[in-house]
């Protein structure tokens, strides 16, 4: 009460030394963009303390919202009633008979009125999102707590220019993803991710609650799932090495928990799906009850990131009964009309050796065929059987693509992330299919070059610029099969994410490409307009403390060129193709003058393994050299190790060549850092028309964990002085 009346002393005050021309004045240039906006020269309506906001019976929650928001921005709370006839203020109502599709809105804006109408609340809700994004905001506000109160004082009136915004989604499922197991995510910083959603018109919160590295969910019939599995005694460092942490890392969520988050959830009309990842991720279970996997262990919640081949046991009649009672556990608990069951990311090889889950192959009669494995079979039983129990209860169930690796249920939604691919193919066969592909929408990738400056993640290379230039409705597929890709969503896996902030560093602005996807048509994107829109949602994200990636507003110029040398753009052959995945435009790559930048997919290196990258540069004509030079990059955890040796040879018509230097190049170790690194090698000066560059790679190392495979090299740039 006492913050109110203090606004009012003040709002006095600033009305009678701010004329109204100076009133800071709305822009609906917003993200998601309004589908359309006509505007007029009416004289514009002006929010103040003293706006009201009437709202139809059942929008009263709406109405707060509406209200909690004006004061985050602007400073005072809007009072508010319910619906009189034809009042001056902002008005809340929903008339289904004035739209074609859920979630719409409409708001007309006059000089005495703001009316908000939707198809359902949920309309009314995106209706007022639009409104709440439209505000102005000022630049201090945002910056220095201190400076709150005076900032807002300057934007204590604000004008709304009249006209009409329309506005519907064009997916109705509109989701984002979040894993805690990897690094658990407290309840509260949820809360504020699932605000972020909100804020986005996104209404589907995938929610992974298990995984090999930890439990998150309390299941009251087996409560050692949270008591072991929710915890683990140390965490692997960096990218998969060999030394680990010894620091206990875990937490979960309670049921009462959850259910407080599906309310907060529900009132931002966004409905919570738990995800339970089965047959495969399921280390943290089987540590807890290690009877329910293959070898009956022991186990423990896996410290390491990657794959787990610990499973559970399909051929054990208890392991079934423990899933079962598990998911009619998580539906107790979560009213969601879809439960999502993995199915990801199974390795089978427990399985092939396992007496019970070959005794179940027999007793099914199980066949392989040329498409897949008696054990793919196996594991589309227990998706199947799982998938009848949530049907029971009226749900649908979720799962990733590797679903469709065998006899899948009909009604299974497939929600495709190894690329396009699976949801092109589930939508041919009639399968609803929710686009989530990690090529465009893994939002754990890097979203900079320039990795050197970036918080560690797990790889990739995947800009804002992406995100927005994908496409869920693939080409390939008939109007009729378009129908089936009902939604898209980004994922967030946080082997590499251990703090909230870095989770909402990932997430925006590549949140706001993500959301022009979701609402809005493919042929309406204008990555320029987008870009400067993005802007004025910053102010919000500061205004609420959201830590944001800035990027896209500071394109990098990179100092990723060398300087003219013997090989700059000169013939060059290879004498074995790099990997087909990282061929790109092939040979001349290493010689353009451009450097190699960013991760091992970013298009700028050329990736070979097994073998070495062998380059024939022909000089054109003889000249001296005395001097090579290249630059590779290290993953190791990604598999990519830097070149053993390099060897020099120079030949005078490029048929017969001569070695002229040889160096070897120790290897990487877990010690050392990951990265770009220049290798150099001199000479005695030689004269030569041709010169060949040989560098090869090595083999992964006793404590890789790929062990006996080739390590890759990503190479680029290869200079000759
Ligand atoms: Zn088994």
């Amino acid at each position: 009460m006492k913050k109110s009346i203090l606004f009012l002393c003040v709002s006095a005050l600033l009305l009678s030394a701010c004329t109204k021309e100076q009133l800071p004045v709305a822009n609906y240039d917003i993200i998601p963009q309004p589908k359309e906006v006509q505007l007029n020269e009416e004289k514009p309506f002006e929010l103040d303390f003293k706006t009201l906001v009437y709202y139809e019976s059942g929008l009263q929650r709406e109405a707060q919202f509406l209200s909690e928001y004006v004061n985050d921005i602007m400073g005072y709370v809007l009072q508010m009633q319910e619906y009189q006839s034809q009042p001056d203020g902002i008005v809340l109502k929903v008339v289904p008979e004035d739209f074609d599709q859920a979630e719409a809105y409409e708001i007309n804006i006059t000089p005495k009125q703001v009316t908000i109408k939707g198809a359902d609340a949920a309309g009314v809700f995106y209706g007022i999102q639009t409104l709440r994004k439209s505000l102005p905001i000022s630049q201090l506000s945002t910056s220095n707590s201190q400076l709150t109160l005076n900032s807002k004082l300057s934007t204590l009136n604000s004008q709304l220019p009249c006209g009409t915004i329309k506005d519907y989604p064009k997916f109705a499922y509109r989701g984002m993803h979040l894993d805690p197991c990897r690094h658990f995510i407290p309840l509260d910083s949820v809360k504020v991710y699932i605000d972020m959603l909100a804020m986005h018109n996104m209404n589907q919160f995938h929610f992974h609650l298990s995984d090999d590295q930890g439990w998150r969910i309390e299941i009251k019939k087996y409560p050692e799932l949270t008591e072991i599995g929710a915890y683990r005694n140390g965490t692997v460092i960096g990218h998969n090495g060999n030394l680990y942490d010894t620091i206990r890392h875990g937490g979960f969520y309670t049921q009462d928990e959850l259910c407080d988050l599906i309310q907060y959830a529900s009132e931002r009309h966004i409905n919570i799906i738990p995800e339970i990842d089965l047959p495969g991720h399921m280390q943290a279970a089987l540590a807890c009850y290690p009877q329910l996997g293959c070898t009956g262990g022991p186990y423990e919640v896996w410290k390491r990131w990657g794959v787990s081949e610990d499973v559970l046991c399909a051929g054990n009649e208890e392991t079934m009964l423990f899933v079962e009672d598990v998911l009619n556990e998580v539906m107790d608990v979560f009213p969601s009309p879809y439960i999502h069951i993995g199915g990801d990311e199974c390795p089978k090889v427990r399985w092939e050796k396992c007496p019970k889950c070959q005794a179940k192959i027999k007793e099914l009669g199980i066949k392989k065929d040329d498409k897949f494995t008696a054990e793919d079979y196996l594991q589309s039983y227990v998706m199947n059987r799982m998938a009848k129990v949530v049907e029971a209860r009226g749900r649908r169930v979720i799962g990733w693509d590797e679903i469709l690796e065998g006899n899948v249920s009909e009604t299974a939604i497939i929600m495709s992330w190894r690329g396009t691919e699976g949801g092109i193919e589930a939508a041919r066969k009639g399968h609803d299919v929710i686009m989530a592909p990690s090529s465009h929408l893994y939002f754990d990738y890097y979203q900079s070059e320039d990795i050197a400056s970036e918080p560690m993640c797990i790889g990739g290379y995947l800009p804002v610029e992406r995100v927005y230039e994908f496409q869920p409705l693939p080409e390939e597929l008939t109007p009729e099969q378009q129908k089936h890709i009902i939604g898209v969503q980004a994922n967030i896996w946080t082997e590499y994410i251990a703090h909230f902030w870095h989770v909402q560093y990932m997430a925006l602005p590549r949140m706001e490409a993500l959301t022009e996807i979701q609402w809005n048509n493919p042929q309406e994107r204008d990555f320029g307009a987008f870009v400067e829109r993005c802007r004025h949602m910053t102010q919000l994200y500061e205004l609420y403390h959201y830590t944001y990636a800035d990027h896209i507003f500071n394109p990098q110029v990179w100092a990723d060129t060398v300087e003219a040398n013997l090989a700059t753009r000169k013939p060059i052959t290879l004498r074995q193709q790099p990997a087909e995945k990282y061929t790109y435009e092939g040979a001349s790559l290493l010689n353009d003058g451009n450097l190699g930048r960013g991760a091992y997919n970013s298009g700028r290196w050329l990736g070979f393994c097994g073998y070495p990258l062998d380059a024939i540069i022909d000089l054109e004509q003889p000249a001296e050299m005395q001097h090579v030079r290249f630059h590779a990059l290290v993953n190791k955890g990604a598999w990519i190790y830097n070149p053993s040796q390099v060897k020099v040879l120079v030949s005078d018509d490029g048929e017969t060549f001569r070695e002229v230097a040889q160096k070897d190049i120790p290897i990487s170790t877990w010690e050392d850092r990951d990265g770009i690194f220049a290798y150099e090698v001199d000479f005695e000066p030689v004269t030569a028309k041709f010169v060949e560059v040989v560098i090869s790679g090595y083999d992964l190392p006793e404590d890789h964990s790929g062990f006996g495979n080739p390590a890759w090299i990503f190479v680029d740039e290869i200079e000759v002085r």
